[in-house]
């Protein structure tokens, strides 16, 4: 199921990610469910029932707080599995999916958040059941503009089974996949969450080491998401990679079902955040969406270096990674593939590829800071 095929020809490095004992220490978690040592989260999830004196057309405030006992239970369960390496068959067998689960609990909050909605940090407070008038511009609906297995991710994740979604909530000006984020977000095909299940299936069945999630943005789609997986029965990674904009609710979801984070840092400032992607509170916001998520999963940051944002980007996402999460050796991609598209020839600092130089002295940096970065890409 994992070797042999076409892309382990053009990506021998991600035979050789399977054996290489740094990724298995670091990635522990992604990789024992991806070879079903491990139940993906959701399935976790699923095995939590609700307790019999709670509904779930209770009050949110009621369910807010049901969300935080069932959070401990799921904190129980998880750490036994690990303590005890419990198999995925062998899970299957000992807990079964519950009536009405946590996952069930997941779902009916985001159903309710979609009616003022608040996925992300915009918190536009409008309901996506009548409205696209957000910023993401979706309503209820997901567009997936494609899927299929990708064998230019990072090492460890190929082949991916990638699901683009439609749209994205940031405006960033060198946009790389502008056209569904931005341009044309309604021009994939509408799915429901059944049918967003059986896309994953098909990707697990062939090869798949994981689904990513991914656009445009998978935030505004959480709703659709996290249903998909009630429908879902194998077992498979799940993986969020994403521009870290959610909110603190969604994340709050999140954590319950994500196996492994891709985030996307891409600004270690505000100013250059609001300018070129077009969003307040950047670091604030992403931060702290960084510091929960390294607690409940795998990670490996996504850095893109910029042409003229070394000293004001690079340098200051790599210092805060090296501050406040390096202890949890986090791995870092950092990219050097940026090239000039979208709007990017609108602005001189961002109408040219990095140098040799910027990048060398980014690449020193991260050396000097014991950042975990080779061998990634
Ligand atoms: S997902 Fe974000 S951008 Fe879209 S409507 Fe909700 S809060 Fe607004």
């Amino acid at each position: 199921m994992f070797g042999n095929s076409y892309w382990s020809i053009v990506r021998p490095d991600a035979i050789a990610a399977l054996h290489n004992e740094v990724f298995k220490k670091v990635l522990n978690w992604y990789y024992s469910v991806f070879i079903d040592n491990y139940p993906a989260k959701f399935h976790i999830a699923k095995a939590i029932p609700l307790p019999k004196d709670i509904k779930l057309t209770d009050d949110m405030e009621v369910l807010w707080d049901v969300y935080k006992e069932l959070t401990r239970h799921f904190n129980e369960l998880w750490n036994e599995v690990k303590r005890n390496s419990i198999k995925f068959d062998e899970f299957k067998k000992r807990y079964r999916e519950a009536d009405t689960s946590l996952l069930d609990l997941d779902i009916e909050i985001a159903t309710r958040i979609l009616k003022r909605c608040r996925f992300c940090e915009w918190k536009c407070g409008i309901d996506r059941t009548f409205t696209n008038k957000g910023m993401c511009r979706l309503n209820i609906t997901s567009y997936v503009h494609s899927w299929f297995l990708h064998i230019g991710e990072e090492a460890p994740l190929v082949p991916s089974g990638t699901i683009f979604y439609g749209s994205c909530n940031f405006r960033c000006v060198f946009c790389q996949n502008w056209d569904i984020s931005q341009e044309n977000p309604y021009k994939g095909v509408e799915v429901n969450p059944r049918n967003l299940s059986l896309i994953q299936r098909e990707l697990r069945i062939n090869g798949a080491r994981n689904i990513n999630h991914v656009g445009g943005e998978p935030t505004p789609n959480l709703h659709n998401i996290l249903a998909s997986l009630k429908y879902l029965d194998i077992n498979v990674p799940q993986l969020w990679n994403s521009n870290f904009y959610m909110s603190e609710e969604a994340m709050n979801l999140l954590i319950h079902v994500i196996d492994i984070w891709l985030p996307d840092f891409k600004y270690g400032n505000d100013e250059c955040a609001l300018r070129l992607s077009k969003v307040p509170k950047y670091m604030e916001v992403v931060t702290r969406n960084l510091k929960k998520a390294i607690e409940w999963g795998d990670m490996i940051i996504r850095h893109l270096v910029l042409p003229n944002h070394i000293e004001c980007c690079s340098k200051s996402v790599l210092k805060w990674i090296a501050d406040n999460i390096q202890k949890y050796r986090v791995i870092v991609n950092i990219m050097d593939q940026y090239r000039p598209e979208y709007k990017a020839y609108e602005y001189k600092d961002l109408s040219r590829r990095p140098s040799a130089h910027e990048l060398e002295e980014v690449y020193r940096y991260a050396d000097q800071l014991e950042i975990l970065w080779r061998d990634v890409s």
